[in-house]
């Protein structure tokens, strides 16, 4: 236990991630799946956005000190003591706080501060008391290149610009703040880490005992705000920030410690086990995905329940077991839902769900629409909007063919990257829509637009809202009339059936996982987000050739979505005949 050294995100970590890490006998065929590119993306702009603000920072305030990345942690440690005892110096950039900085302190102070077995490296560490004995106390602020803070309204934080950072000398400063005091909250898992760095400046003796925190985040500002006023949870299951850390990081350690026990004497119990979670903090992302996934599909002969689709955590905890084959025969406590979904997985037969009709409307004339965008939010990268660049179409016209395969392919594209160009994008799909409504109308024939999943009525919605003052913007009760009229999402249907696994052992309803149970392959091997980023960055670029290549890459692309998705509803309208 002496040897520990517990970082900020461990209260985070999945239990079997812990397991796994701290017990490494019991798992000797354990493979480290290597990050995905989507991940790497990730990190990469989140390094970049970090770099931009910590540059920012320093222009604005002279008094910092940088502890280097590349330094030895005997000299990262002894730097990290010299800027805290250098009353000049009010922020310090990744400072080093352990165990050995603890040993330094006491050495030079007399209290003991060595005991501690948490580490980190807050991106800032800000003094705002100097006056408080040798070294003052310390606040940390992290960088995270998403939005800092959600709208709470039992909770509050103050939001400073960065020039302001340094006026806040004495947390009683921020009255003088009062304006900038808002009903928000920060990010659960960024509040998690501060609690975990100001637990840590605690333990060493540096921390301002009233417990602030604070996040730089995309709109480029720093949302500071006391630990004990960001609740989580309601009612009796309300916790502030410190208590749901000191929750969650008991809970690790508990784990740590037994894991620990295991590894040295593997017949000991297990301590924890995978649960799937399609989340790109989880298991998606996860360098122990693979093994999960094989223990996951393995578990009693028939898979374990978090492989279902839409059964998460929460509704596995109220199940009496966790034995897809087991929940596959139903009995007390077995939801009807979960019995079908556990049969299906068994059987590999997909059935209409429970109370469904499954009755997908058929038209004269149908469009399945879909679009592309740069996926800058996704990257959690500044806060450059994500921009819509490339509107597909796939037209089947029922007088010409009922074939889906021989349907008219069409796309809409703008790669100037800027927002007339989306605006063009948009305006293009809309005006085509409306002309096919007109036309089909006019020709006495029925017309239905489809699209997969809420996401691109939310876009739509984005265009009415912030392009208004562009010539052609629709508004929305003019999009919302034609919305009711015209255009359905083919997921409503798509979920109204139980889907067993194809290409992965885990169920979800993503057009990717389903479009191959209509035989649909796209014809690139890579397709998928992560590679559209890529694509798209090459797109804009300014090498003609490759910027050339990669336009006709998301074309094909795209035009393979459509007709994903086009084939995937022409598979559900004779699912009873399939
Ligand atoms: S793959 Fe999922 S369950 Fe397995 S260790 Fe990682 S996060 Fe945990």
């Amino acid at each position: 236990m002496s040897n520990l050294s517990l970082d900020a995100r461990t209260a985070l970590k999945c239990h079997e991630l812990l397991h796994k890490t701290y017990a490494p006998k019991c798992f000797p065929n354990l493979v480290k799946d290597s990050m995905p590119e989507t991940a790497k993306l990730l990190a990469t702009q989140g390094l970049a956005f970090e770099s931009r603000i910590v540059e920012a920072v320093k222009d604005l305030h002279p008094s910092w000190v940088e502890i280097a990345s590349d330094l030895s942690p005997g000299e990262s440690v002894q730097r990290t003591l010299d800027a805290i005892a250098d009353q000049s110096v009010t922020l310090i950039f990744q400072p080093v706080l352990n165990h050995s900085l603890g040993l330094r302190l006491s050495a030079l102070t007399g209290p003991d501060f060595a005991g501690t077995i948490l580490s980190g490296r807050p991106d800032l560490l800000l003094c705002i008391n100097r006056s408080a004995g040798p070294f003052g106390q310390w606040i940390p602020i992290d960088i995270k290149s998403h939005k800092a803070f959600s709208e709470n309204k039992s909770s509050s934080i103050f939001t400073l610009s960065l020039s302001e950072i340094n006026k806040v000398k004495n947390p009683t400063d921020l009255i003088l703040f009062d304006e900038a005091k808002s009903s928000n909250r920060l990010e659960s898992r960024d509040a998690i880490q501060l609690a975990h760095y100001h637990q840590l400046l605690t333990e060493l003796g540096l921390a301002h005992p009233d417990g602030w925190g604070g996040i730089i985040g995309t709109d480029g500002h720093l949302s500071m705000g006391l630990l004990t006023e960001q609740n989580f949870g309601v009612g009796k299951l309300r916790k502030n920030a410190l208590e749901l850390y000191k929750q969650e990081f008991g809970e690790a350690l508990a784990i740590i410690q037994k894991s620990l026990a295991r590894n040295e004497n593997p017949k000991l119990p297990e301590v924890a086990r995978p649960l799937f979670v399609d989340d790109a903090q989880l298991c998606k992302t996860c360098m122990f995905r693979r093994s999960c996934l094989s223990e996951l599909s393995s578990f009693d002969g028939g898979g374990d329940a978090s492989l279902l689709a839409g059964v998460t955590r929460t509704n596995i905890e109220k199940l009496p077991t966790r034995s897809i084959r087991l929940l596959a025969v139903g009995g007390p406590g077995v939801p009807d839902d979960v019995e079908q979904k556990a049969r299906v997985y068994i059987s590999g037969i997909p059935e209409v769900a429970i109370g469904s009709e499954l009755d997908i409307p058929v038209f004269d004339v149908e469009i399945d629409i879909d679009l592309e965008n740069s996926q800058a939010n996704q990257l959690e990268e500044d806060s450059s909007p994500a921009r819509l660049y490339l509107y597909g179409y796939i037209k089947l016209d029922r007088d010409k063919t009922s074939e889906w395969q021989s349907a008219e392919v069409g796309s809409f594209a703008d790669y100037s990257n800027s927002r007339e160009g989306e605006h063009e994008v948009f305006l293009k799909m809309w005006n085509y829509l409306q002309e096919q409504v007109r036309v089909a109308s006019s020709a006495g024939k029925t017309i239905g637009i489809f699209h997969y999943s809420n996401h691109e009525f939310v876009w739509w919605r984005k265009w009415v809202a912030n392009f208004a003052d562009l010539p052609g913007t629709p508004t929305f009760e003019k999009l919302d009339t034609f919305v009711a009229n015209y255009v359905i999402d083919l997921r409503r249907f798509a979920e109204q059936v139980i889907f067993p696994p194809k290409k992965s052992p885990v169920c979800n309803y993503s057009i990717k996982m389903l479009a191959p149970f209509a035989n649909f392959k796209w014809r690139m091997e890579d397709a998928g987000g992560a590679m559209s980023i890529f694509k798209y960055e090459q797109a804009i670029g300014l090498d003609q050739d490759s910027a050339i290549a990669a336009q006709n890459w998301l074309r094909e692309y795209n035009e393979d979505d459509v007709k994903a998705t086009m084939a995937l509803r022409h598979w559900l309208s004779n699912f009873f005949t399939n």
